[in-house]
């Protein structure tokens, strides 16, 4: 098994028809990047930066931030690290930040609206970003956006930080790329709009089927609801693919759903073409994108996207599988 890895590991995710597929990986600890560097990743699509907040007793410096951050960029040197603001609440508390208690605390004071409330830690987490930015190929991504007036008060702020900056003479990449995650159903009925505003987008299914379904994720009582197939996601998907190619600019997805092999083929066939995913899944994605042609995932795609029920949706898909081997 360690061998068949180490094959596969160095080869581009290319289908037999030329189609380049980029496979990043996910990562939050920083323990990840030796695990994404074993499994082929490109780079990081999505670095989770609640990690460096929760392991810590108190909210975390600029300069211990920035520290961190670096170290996710030198770990993958010349590479695509894409850093994401701080995207607390719902599931994932701060044992040293009050938090309310809400009634639907998925719907509530969590990820970019509490950033945006609490400016404070966002302005420290941008200069934190901007500061190790100066390290590698740096972009910041922008978690639960529902609309552009977010996203143009957030680059207003970064502007500000920049600002600052460089009146202290620091050095920080002022260009970085700017991207927004598309997870709440708000975001792909504008998405054609947001792209505008930004770099890229990055589609988090974990969240979106969450929102787009109004089914916890976490919730094992309504695990059956949860599902990536539901037509009402896949059309999402491809919808925020559509704009993004519209716009000539790129669209990832980051969540979970990209690490099933038959997924990354059907998402393909939606028109994505890059992926961000948990890394030991990277090795089994790339074999299956190496061995189906374009033109095959684009049939599979269109088909899926015919098809009314997610019953019958995995049952193609399931069937597709066995036979592609
Ligand atoms: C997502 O929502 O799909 C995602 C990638 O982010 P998280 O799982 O951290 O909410
Ligand atoms: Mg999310």
């Amino acid at each position: 098994k360690q061998r068949a890895l180490e094959e596969i590991r160095d080869l581009p995710a290319c289908t037999p028809d030329g189609c380049t597929v980029t496979l990043l990986a996910n990562i939050g600890l920083l323990s990840d990047l030796k695990v994404a560097h074993l499994h082929g990743a490109e780079g990081v699509g999505l670095y989770r930066t609640e990690f460096p907040f929760m392991t810590r007793s108190s909210l975390p410096s600029r300069q211990v931030q920035a520290a961190v951050y670096r170290k996710v960029l030198e770990g993958f040197p010349g590479l695509p690290v894409n850093i994401r603001t701080l995207d607390i609440g719902g599931d994932k508390g701060l044992s040293y930040f009050p938090h309310p208690k809400e009634d639907n605390p998925f719907l509530g004071w969590r990820s970019m609206r509490l950033s945006l409330d609490r400016e404070d830690i966002l302005r420290e987490q941008l200069a934190a970003i901007l500061l190790a930015s100066a390290s590698g190929k740096c972009t910041l991504m922008f978690p639960m956006i529902s609309g552009v007036d977010e996203v143009r008060r957030i680059k207003a702020i970064l502007a500000q930080v920049k600002e600052e900056l460089t009146r202290d003479g620091r050095s920080f990449d002022a260009r970085i790329g700017l991207g927004v995650m598309v997870e709440l159903p708000a975001a792909v009925l504008v998405a054609d709009m947001l792209v505008k505003e930004v770099d890229y987008l990055s589609i988090g299914t974990n969240d979106l089927i969450q929102y787009t379904l109004a089914c916890d994720r976490n919730n094992p009582r309504v695990r059956k609801w949860y599902d990536p197939y539901h037509p009402a996601v896949l059309r999402s998907i491809k919808k925020v693919a559509d704009a993004a190619a519209g716009a000539g600019k790129p669209a990832s997805l980051c969540g979970e759903m990209a690490g099933e092999p038959i997924n990354a083929i059907l998402l393909m066939g939606l028109g994505l073409r890059s992926f961000s995913l948990s890394a030991p899944n990277i090795p089994r994605v790339k074999e299956a994108v190496r061995r189906i042609t374009l033109k095959k995932a684009r049939e599979i795609g269109d088909r899926v996207l015919a098809m009314e029920s997610a019953q019958s949706i995995r049952e193609y898909l399931e069937a597709t599988q066995r036979e592609l081997g």
